[in-house]
């Protein structure tokens, strides 16, 4: 985290530096200050609509209004006004995609949010159309619902004469940071940056342009969309009206790759893993931006001066899940956290592995037949075994990502970055450290997203002069030296490659038996 300027800060008048923190169910904001310590926080949940199975939905109106009051709301309890503050940095929930009304700036439909399934059919004719290998060799992406084209397609299609409206300019696509922007500037700026880009499906990632072949594939028309700046650098500033006085928006990412840069992952072979609910393992991969071969995404990291940091990532779609399928499923636990003195209860799992491919299993097996698995019971096994079992899988398919980012980016890891929720479990990042053979990183304070907004939008005005300030902050993490012998670290793994073997291909398609 960063120390203060030794010589003094340019902008010494201001104290601070504030975060918008926009995720998927709630909005924050961070107040740090030159120390990089957190001065104030506040934070406003929002409603999820969920119009059918499988879609989500956020309004517009709504993600705006709580950002907007936890941005007060931190200002006031730090005793702030705009002026104590150098600059806004954005972090967002990525991928989110809305479209608005340019002249009045009012949303024609709500966004549609990254998990949303309600693509899935524009996927399918993509791939139908052959368009895989098109897609991933210019955006780094697989094509998936996830991901915002085809996002926008549904809106231009779902609004009576968008699709026109579009094409004459009169509409505006943007990801959360851009309507954030558009919102906090009055209107004043419509653009985006780097790493929110390199979310769309239809970003170049080589040519840091919009692709013309997948925009006319999805019919996108060039004057939908946001102009596309550095990661770091001023993008306009707030109208006087939200914060009584102007400030600049200084820095915009993408909440992994905001998270992967507050961890100080800025050179190539740097990685960060965030044990939340799934697991996001980020690695810097520096000028190259390596193809996966084994179904990781490739993405940007940030672009600064137009210089661009990629980066390859590797979701785990269980992790913290498995903590709260034990606690509300089975019992086993009354909150996640005591998983840690039960797992220390034991020597090890007795033998016991689980696999929590309760929704299939991902990189680099994926197979969406996949089910949960338990294996290696005997007369024996306990609660606090199946308890370990279940903390230890969270290791395991965090070394299997590991694998793939190494074999794919030609980089051995030195030593893993953590956050996140389950990240607090020092049971389970020591196992993690033992299971990788490096050492495991945690810094003192988990807020590393917001942090890395922050130090985007604070390095542009000289709040803070360079990246070696931030990673001075390294007093205070905790660091899990690896302590298992080789010979006992690979045979924990090949048995976990066994259990892995047993959950696959178990679910059968309906009728099937
Ligand atoms: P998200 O941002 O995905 O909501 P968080 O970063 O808030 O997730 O982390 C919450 C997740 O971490 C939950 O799934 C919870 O089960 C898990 N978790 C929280 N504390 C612990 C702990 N001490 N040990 C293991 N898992 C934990």
């Amino acid at each position: 985290m960063p120390e203060p300027a030794v010589d003094g800060a340019e902008d010494s008048l201001s104290s601070y530096v504030m975060a918008l923190d926009q995720g998927t169910t709630s909005s924050r904001a961070i107040l740090f200050d030159h120390a990089g310590a957190v001065v104030a926080a506040d934070q406003h949940e929002f409603p999820q609509h969920f119009p059918k199975p499988g879609w989500v939905e956020h309004d517009p109106v709504e993600i705006w209004e709580s950002q907007l009051r936890a941005a007060r709301g931190a200002l006031k309890r730090a005793g702030a006004q705009a002026s104590d503050v150098a600059a806004i940095g954005i972090t967002n929930q990525r991928e989110t995609a809305l479209v608005w009304d340019r002249k009045t700036g009012v949303p024609i439909h709500r966004a549609i949010v990254w998990q949303s399934r309600q693509t899935a059919s524009i996927c399918e004719e993509l791939r139908a159309r052959g368009l895989d290998d098109e897609v991933r060799a210019r955006t780094g992406l697989v094509i998936d619902a996830y991901f915002s084209g085809t996002k926008v397609r549904f809106i231009l299609d779902a609004v009576d004469g968008a699709q026109q409206r579009a094409e004459r300019g009169e509409l505006a696509f943007g990801t959360v940071d851009a309507w954030l922007l558009h919102k906090l500037t009055r209107g004043r700026v419509h653009a985006t940056e780097y790493s929110n880009a390199s979310r769309t499906l239809v970003y170049n990632i080589h040519e840091c342009d919009w692709d013309d072949l997948l925009l006319g594939e999805l019919r996108i028309p060039r004057a939908l969309l946001p102009e596309v700046r550095d990661t770091s650098g001023v993008f306009g500033l707030t109208d006087p009206e939200w914060f009584g006085a102007e400030i600049p928006i200084a820095g915009v990412a993408g909440d992994q790759q905001a998270a992967l840069f507050g961890q100080g992952c800025t050179v190539g072979g740097q990685a960060k893993n965030t044990y939340g609910t799934g697991c996001f393992l980020l690695m810097n991969t520096g000028r190259q931006a390596p193809a996966s071969k084994s179904g990781l995404v490739t993405t940007i990291g940030w672009g600064i001066e137009g210089r661009i940091d990629y980066a390859l990532e590797g979701s785990i779609f269980v992790a913290g899940a498995a903590l709260q399928w034990l606690r509300d499923g089975l019992g086993l636990v009354e909150h996640a956290a005591d998983s840690e003195a039960a797992a220390r209860s034991v020597h090890d799992t007795g033998g016991v592995y689980l696999v929590p491919a309760f929704v299939g299993l991902g990189a680099p097996y994926w197979d969406e037949r996949a089910r949960g698995t338990v294996v290696g019971l005997t007369r024996g096994t306990t609660r606090e075994h199946l308890i370990r079992a279940t903390l230890e899988s969270i290791a395991y398919q965090t070394r299997d990502v590991v694998e793939c980012i190494e074999a794919d980016s030609g980089l051995p890891l030195d030593a893993l970055r953590v956050d996140g929720g389950a990240s607090r479990n020092d049971f389970l990042m020591q196992f993690q450290a033992d299971l990788l053979g490096v050492p495991v990183l945690r810094p003192a304070v988990l807020e590393v997203t917001a942090m890395g907004a922050a130090a985007f939008a604070g390095l542009a005005v000289g709040f803070w002069r360079d990246t070696s300030e931030i990673e001075a902050g390294e007093a205070g993490r905790s660091v899990f030296e690896p302590c298992l012998s080789e010979d006992r670290r690979e045979s924990l793994y090949a048995g976990w490659k066994r259990a892995v073997e047993r959950s696959r291909d178990w679910a059968r398609p309906e009728g099937e038996g």
